[in-house]
């Protein structure tokens, strides 16, 4: 018999996989997808076969040593999701899939052996084994195990597998968690019918409702989730129990922070909007989508609710996913308050051993819905009948370092590979999602917020004319914010304050007519550089001199930097001091839970004013919010990147929506010194299409995402001419390549990144624009080519959502 030969994946960096040769014992377990021990150097790591029947290497392949699975790990499936983002954006196989498999199933974890058998331990090696696991309880790792025994043994395991004697599992290196116990209810299997219940609960109603809550939940509930939620008693749980109807268990729990936040019950009926809604996504083709297109409070949370309960009803499972888990707690709980015990939420308070657990629960059907950011569009959910993109359009939901998926895309592939329905729900989409409706995505919408509650009024406060507060420092701050703040803190309502700064790049602007200056090629803003004084761009590297007069107004200009959330909130308290007030943005919120904490305080009305960059824009539905004042909408106006007016929109158009949710209405104020930029105009209007179409306009010339795909292949290192003598051969490279092959693709620079340095490396960037298939050729290329040599590292960044 020839040799049998399989590539395998390692959580290695830069790694690609690994051939190995499949030893007779091993033949049967050794399946796409499982995990497996392999020799890497002078240790033992557990790695992914990723490709079967591989072809034999040039030089002798180690063998196997063992395979823990009984069952592959990564299912079909999610191999295949995982080959194609590899492959879509030039990124090794086994950092793929290090983003899939929680760190604590694969790599350094260890393989346990049990002891099933003890009596038909076999004679020499094996009943070495046996006994010295016996000594132990039964239980222990093999390595350890090795150790003592001073021989290798996992050919001995292997076969100990195949008989039957041992069970193997793998275990994170941190079993660390404070593990609680739980009591949870649980409904038995055969059901009566509803005329059997008007007999059986004649005369015990409550126990009626009871028993009817937890089918709705799956046939499965916390006690607590019973009681403190829904507002059953213990004792009505004892009684169900003690009628045979129920049991009661102790069983494990996870830690969880979203327990403080309350899991609202959904509202009983829905809309006819949200109806037709939900009716279209139930006859949707599977493994095809569809954009809810759906104004900020129109309720789109209830349609994804009822379409999950609908998938879940049909026996099946679903994945949700939110921009930022810590950001979207009332999301979470909604999902909580809605199917229990059902959901698996995953953040990133997770222990490696609780990560793992969450994965098996969810690969076993025990958890049949995934809540989570990003990574959670690889949770194994069984029959995975429906994926939710909840705002589609968040930045967020591209990862940042390889692979650079774009969740949004790698759901689509996955629904498509699965055969689930696809959710994108929004209600400022993106561009490109926007490009899609009507062709490959349904599109759905509902344009109007719950209970015909009109869309707050939006006033753009033009700072180059609006009286201002005098005295306030450095900030512009209009008499009619000011007023409108005072007004809103005496009426004991809640107001919104947004600074989003990113001020690391200064641009040139004229205060008196707001002129921008931009590059004539590329159309972004131009960044100002003190040594040699000089306007560049940052995408092509278009150099021209500063001037010091503004060429529209002839007034002298100056550079914009600006105030940040930090000094925005000194000067609020100073100014309302009875306010009680709280700031959200990175660096009040790096410990964690940080967020949960701030919200919650809002959420009961412990806050009066809440100061933040964006992430106070999002998807928060706080009915006391009656103001929302936007301190500067230009700061991200002028960003030397294509989608910089995109952005502004959404941001905008999304911080507008936290405003006037409840019944006593509200407003919006946003100060600008841009207001006829079309984001701006807009985002007042609440008019997220005719945005989109204005802006498509923007992108034809010169070309950008949706008219034309990009890849922006980035060179760093901590030696600058190194770093762009790098990247111009790079450039080099890409032009003989584009002509040699003829293909139909722009490459722009080279040219630094707007961002030049970060963490003491220099950035330098090459952008190229074409057709999408000519540029996943490029980046088939240069993922082959480049690789790290010394200190310069490459990165390639296919559909970028940011090229700062
Ligand atoms: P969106 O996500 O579209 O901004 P939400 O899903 O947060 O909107 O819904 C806005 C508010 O309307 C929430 O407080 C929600 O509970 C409420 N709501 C949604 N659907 C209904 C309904 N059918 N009946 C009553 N209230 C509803
Ligand atoms: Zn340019």
């Amino acid at each position: 018999m020839s040799d049998r030969f399989v590539r395998v994946a390692l959580p290695l960096p830069l790694a690609d996989s690994y051939t190995y040769r499949v030893p007779e014992a091993l033949a049967g377990r050794a399946a796409a997808g499982a995990r497996v021990v392999v020799p890497v150097r002078r240790r033992e790591m557990i790695g992914i076969i990723v490709g079967e029947d591989a072809e034999a290497p040039s030089v002798a392949a180690k063998d196997l040593l063992g395979a823990p699975d009984d069952e592959a790990a990564i299912p079909a499936a999610l191999l295949e999701t995982a080959n194609w983002i590899a492959g879509y954006y030039g990124a090794p196989i086994g950092l793929t899939l290090r983003c899939m498999l929680p760190a604590g199933m694969w790599g350094s974890s260890s393989v346990v052996a049990r002891l099933i058998a003890a009596d038909r331990a076999p004679a020499g090696l094996g009943g070495e084994v046996a006994a010295w696991l016996a000594a132990r309880g039964g239980e222990g790792n093999v390595a350890t195990a090795a150790r003592a025994l001073r021989r290798p043994l996992w050919d001995v395991i292997g076969r100990m597998v195949e008989t039957g004697g041992l069970a193997l599992t793998v275990v994170p290196a941190d079993v660390g968690g404070d593990v609680r116990s739980e009591r949870v209810v649980t409904l038995p299997d055969d059901r009566p019918t509803l005329l059997e219940r008007d007999t059986l609960f004649k005369r015990r109603p409550r126990q009626r409702a009871l028993y009817e809550a937890l089918e709705a939940l799956g046939g499965r509930a916390p006690v607590e989730h019973l009681v403190d939620q829904l507002g059953f008693g213990d004792a009505l749980i004892r009684s169900l129990a003690a009628h045979g109807l129920a049991q009661v268990e102790r069983v494990e729990r996870l830690r969880d922070p979203f327990a403080g936040f309350p899991a609202t019950p959904p509202p009983p009926h829905l809309t006819g909007d949200q109806a037709a809604a939900l009716h279209a996504i139930t006859s949707l083709p599977p493994g095809t989508g569809a954009l809810l297109f759906g104004v900020t409070g129109s309720g789109k949370t209830l349609v994804y609710l009822e379409a999950v309960r609908r998938v879940l009803a049909a026996g099946g499972g679903a994945i949700v996913l939110v921009p930022e888990i810590g950001l979207t707690p009332q999301t979470v709980s909604r999902f909580r308050g809605a199917f229990g015990d059902q959901v698996a939420v995953l953040h990133s308070g997770l222990s490696d051993g609780e990560r793992a657990d969450a994965w098996r629960l969810l690969r076993r059907g025990e958890r049949r819905v995934a809540v989570g950011a990003r990574s959670a569009i690889f949770a194994p959910v069984a029959d995975l009948g429906i994926i939710v993109v909840d705002e589609e359009h968040e930045a967020s939901y591209k990862n940042g370092e390889s692979p650079r998926y774009n969740t949004r895309d790698v759901a689509a592939v996955r629904a498509r590979l699965e055969g689930s329905r696809l959710i994108l729900g929004s209600a400022t989409p993106s561009i490109e999602t926007m490009a899609r409706a009507g062709t490959s995505l349904t599109l759905l919408e509902l344009p109007e917020r719950i209970g015909e509650r009109p869309m707050p009024p939006v006033e753009l406060i033009d700072l180059r004319i609006a009286p201002k507060v005098p005295g306030i420092g450095p900030l512009a701050w209009s008499v009619t914010l000011d007023e409108a703040i005072t007004r809103c803190l005496a009426r004991g309502e809640q107001a919104l304050l947004m600074l989003n700064r990113r001020g690391f790049a200064a641009f040139l602007q004229c205060p008196d007519c707001g002129e921008v200056w931009q590059c004539p090629r590329c159309s972004i803003s131009l960044t100002v550089h003190q040594s040699p004084p000089a306007l560049r761009c940052h995408y092509c590297n278009h150099e021209e001199p500063m001037p010091l007069t503004c060429r529209k107004c002839a007034n002298p200009v100056h550079a914009m930097r600006g105030v940040g959330t930090q000094q925005l909130e000194q000067i609020v308290a100073e100014r309302y001091p009875a306010a009680r007030i709280a700031r959200m943005d990175l660096d009040t919120t790096s410990t964690k839970w940080s967020h949960q904490r701030i919200l919650g305080s809002v959420e009961r009305r412990e806050i009066d004013i809440l100061i933040g960059t964006q992430m106070i824009a999002k998807g928060l539905d706080f009915p006391d919010v009656t103001l929302v004042g936007v301190v500067e909408a230009d700061t991200g106006l002028h960003l030397p990147d294509f989608r910089a007016a995109e952005r502004t929109f959404q941001l905008l158009a999304q911080v507008a929506g936290r405003a006037g949710r409840g019944p006593k209405g509200g407003r919006v104020l946003v100060q600008t010194r841009n207001p006829s930029h079309h984001a701006l105009v807009w985002a007042a209007r609440h008019d997220t299409e005719s945005f989109l179409r204005e802006e498509l306009t923007h992108r034809q010339e010169p070309a950008y995402p949706p008219e034309v795909a990009l890849v922006n292949l980035i060179v760093s290192g901590t030696v600058e001419p190194a770093v762009s003598g790098a990247a111009a051969s790079l450039a080099d490279w890409c032009n003989a390549l584009v002509g040699r092959h003829e293909l139909p693709l722009v490459v722009l620079g080279p040219a630094p990144c707007p961002l030049v340095r970060i963490k003491d490396r220099w950035r330098w960037h090459v952008l190229l624009k074409g057709p999408s298939a000519d540029i996943g050729r490029m980046v088939r290329y240069a993922a082959r080519r480049l690789r790290r040599r010394g200190d310069v590292s490459y990165v390639i960044d296919r559909d970028p959502v940011s090229v700062l």
